[in-house]
């Protein structure tokens, strides 16, 4: 199924109608064969899961909107997030596994993410992402409407630093209602993505990816940061912006240090 859909979508617009058909069938509950499980997944990875859902509230990158998944650390092919909560409410026994069409296994009537096609064709789009935020962070969306082009103008930003592409989606499908709620409209995204670590999305929120949870959560974080400071230094004065070698350095140099933030964001957020 999975394989028809991609196939569909590469031969070309055209192609898009059976897609398209397909996703209606899906809407008006035609029963699909649930995906089956991969197995357990390691309950530390659950319990970061969980933790990243609390830090990324407290620290105030999510509020009652957006969601954070990880790969399955024994099958590639499927990736864990919560069922259709406030992120601050998530625990253990909310996490549901996908596969890369953002099927759920065993979904026994719980409601899912509609943007969850953010993850599922991101994880297929780029194998070493292991771990993805979607979010509607305040101080980043000047940055997706006005064509100022998101840079890092501190270290602790210096991931943005190959760039930070906006996905506009009028592109990609028209008049929407801004939502990724299908596997097309995520295979578009992912495709603005590119190989970087972070998409802007024009008119909603952003996303950002990352090769552990941990680096995921941190990028999030200081990317809100970075917006916020950077339209202080703009309305400011001329900007001098990271030197891309610069900026490179200077992620080599944080991103193997962001346990030290992770383990005080997770004791404030889980102590509250
Ligand atoms: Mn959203």
């Amino acid at each position: 199924m999975g394989q028809l859909t991609r196939r569909n979508f590469i031969c070309g617009p055209v192609a898009l109608f059976p897609t398209v058909l397909l996703a209606s069938a899906r809407r008006v509950g035609a029963q699909l064969p649930s995906p089956a499980s991969a197995g357990p997944a390691d309950p530390k990875l659950i319990e970061d899961l969980v933790a990243a859902n609390r830090i990324l509230v407290d620290q105030g990158v999510l509020d009652g909107y957006g969601h954070v998944s990880v790969r399955h650390d024994r099958a590639p092919d499927r990736y864990l997030m919560s069922r259709s909560i406030a992120p601050e409410l998530v625990t253990a026994a909310d996490v549901m596994e996908y596969d890369l069409d953002s099927s759920p296994v065993d979904p026994r009537g719980r409601s899912m993410y509609l943007e969850r096609f953010i993850h599922g064709e991101i994880y297929r789009a780029r194998p070493d992402v292991l771990a993805i935020v979607h979010h509607h962070s305040p101080s980043v969306i000047p940055f997706g409407v006005t064509g100022a082009a998101l840079r890092p103008v501190y270290h602790m930003a210096a991931f943005l630093g190959e760039g930070v592409p906006v996905f506009e989606i009028r592109q990609a499908a028209g008049m929407t209602d801004l939502l990724v709620r299908n596997g097309p409209l995520g295979r578009a995204l992912a495709q603005t993505l590119g190989p970087r670590n972070a998409v802007l999305m024009r008119g909603h929120g952003a996303v950002v990816v990352g090769p552990t949870i941990v680096h995921a959560v941190a990028r999030s974080v200081y990317m809100e940061s970075n917006a916020r400071l950077q339209a202080q230094a703009m309305a400011l004065g001329n900007v001098t912006y990271l030197d891309p070698e610069e900026a490179r350095r200077a992620d080599a140099a944080v991103s193997g240090t962001y346990d030290r933030p992770w383990e005080l964001w997770k004791r404030k957020a889980l102590s509250r």
